[in-house]
């Protein structure tokens, strides 16, 4: 260090240190949940008639990208916007666009997005320009009368539309499907082949038990161990240790090429790698996405321009980020674990 060091030099670096937890954790992802809201309503995500937050508690795109900026100064790497559907909340691609711009300076490397597909039609080429090169689009099943059933609102073909235009405009798209016994535990060959044609990889989700959902969660649960073995009798599934920094433990399908991942929080613990943590759109930094624990970051980001007092709320909450989540959907039956709804977390 020089002479020339502003006095105050301490003090910043300390604001802007790296996000480590107590368990020695470097936290460089964030997922940030823009909205509420959605054009659809998947039978395990939201009950038919959701009741939305009003618009005075849902922080603005510009707040929003002022905490964004603030976690990528703490050393967040990768970004992912998801919801509700971040696609249907207005205005979002000049959030996108600005977040964009930090690919450009190097501060961050992946900036991504989670969404249902519905909007990709609009959006795609936007996405590709802001700088987007990869999207986790969910589709749960391809027969469209199932999809209609499960999304309630949804239909298939409004999906299939988008994926095609996200394939159009050069984008890489991993499919997810949440692994429901009822809905598609017939469907996932058909799903595998699919994809490998697409050249889309796949994720099974087990089903969560977060929130009301006017449904029996212990009837719809499908474990993925048991999806495995059986995939496994007719498929070559090679064990890889491709990561996303997500969840997922992924294995090769010789047959097609293409990855296939499982994200099993009720049968396999991933907490002790987590290096996530979750913003909701009313600023409520959840450290756990199974714990009820949660910071609200609204209120110091609108107390103050300035953003030392952010970043210090920041610094106390990752101080409290818990050891890992405490998901058992068997003991608890149909009560689920938290009581939010993953469409305000985001999953
Ligand atoms: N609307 C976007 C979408 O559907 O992709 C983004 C938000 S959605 C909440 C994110 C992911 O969470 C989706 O893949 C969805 O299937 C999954 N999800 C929702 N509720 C879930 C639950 N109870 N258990 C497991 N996954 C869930
Ligand atoms: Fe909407 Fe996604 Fe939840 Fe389905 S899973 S209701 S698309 S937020």
């Amino acid at each position: 260090m020089d002479g020339t060091t502003p006095l105050n030099q301490p003090d910043k670096v300390a604001a802007e240190a790296p996000m480590i937890d107590p368990f020695g954790r470097h936290v460089s992802y964030l997922r940030v949940s823009v909205t509420d809201r959605c054009d659809f309503r998947c039978v395990y995500c939201m009950a038919e008639d959701m009741t939305f937050l009003p618009k005075r508690d849902v922080l603005s795109l510009e707040e929003l990208e002022r905490l964004c900026g603030a976690f990528i100064r703490k050393g967040v790497r990768k970004l992912r916007l998801t919801g509700g559907e971040p696609l249907v909340r207005r205005g979002i691609m000049t959030l996108i666009n600005n977040l964009g711009k930090h690919l450009d300076t190097g501060a961050l490397d992946e900036l991504t997005l989670t969404t249902n597909g519905s909007q990709l039609p609009k959006y795609a080429e936007d996405l590709v320009a802001a700088g987007v090169k990869r999207i986790n689009v969910s589709v749960d099943t391809l027969d469209p009368e199932k999809f209609r059933q499960a999304t309630r609102w949804g239909r298939l073909e409004q999906v299939m539309d988008g994926l095609a235009a996200a394939k159009k405009a050069g984008l890489q798209v991993k499919i997810n499907a949440v692994a429901l016994k009822h809905l598609n535990a017939d469907e996932f060959d058909d799903m595998i082949r699919w994809c490998g044609e697409n050249r889309f990889d796949l994720t099974l989700i087990e089903t969560m038990p977060l929130g009301e959902i006017g449904e029996d969660r212990v009837d719809q649960y499908l474990p993925l161990s048991q999806v495995r073995r059986d995939l496994e009798t007719r498929w070559t599934l090679t064990e890889i240790p491709y990561r996303t920094g997500g969840p997922a433990r992924y294995t090769e399908i010789a047959e097609t090429g293409q990855k296939l991942g499982f994200i099993t929080p009720l049968t396999h613990n991933f907490c002790e790698s987590c290096n996530r943590v979750r913003l909701t759109c009313t600023g409520t930094l959840f450290m756990c996405l199974g714990q009820d624990d949660a910071a609200d970051l609204m209120k110091p980001l609108r107390a103050s321009d300035d953003d030392s007092v952010l970043e210090a709320a920041i610094n106390e909450a990752i101080g409290r980020k818990p050891k890992g989540h405490d998901f058992a959907i068997e003991r608890r039956g149909d009560a689920p674990a938290v009581g939010r709804h993953m469409s305000m977390t985001g999953g």
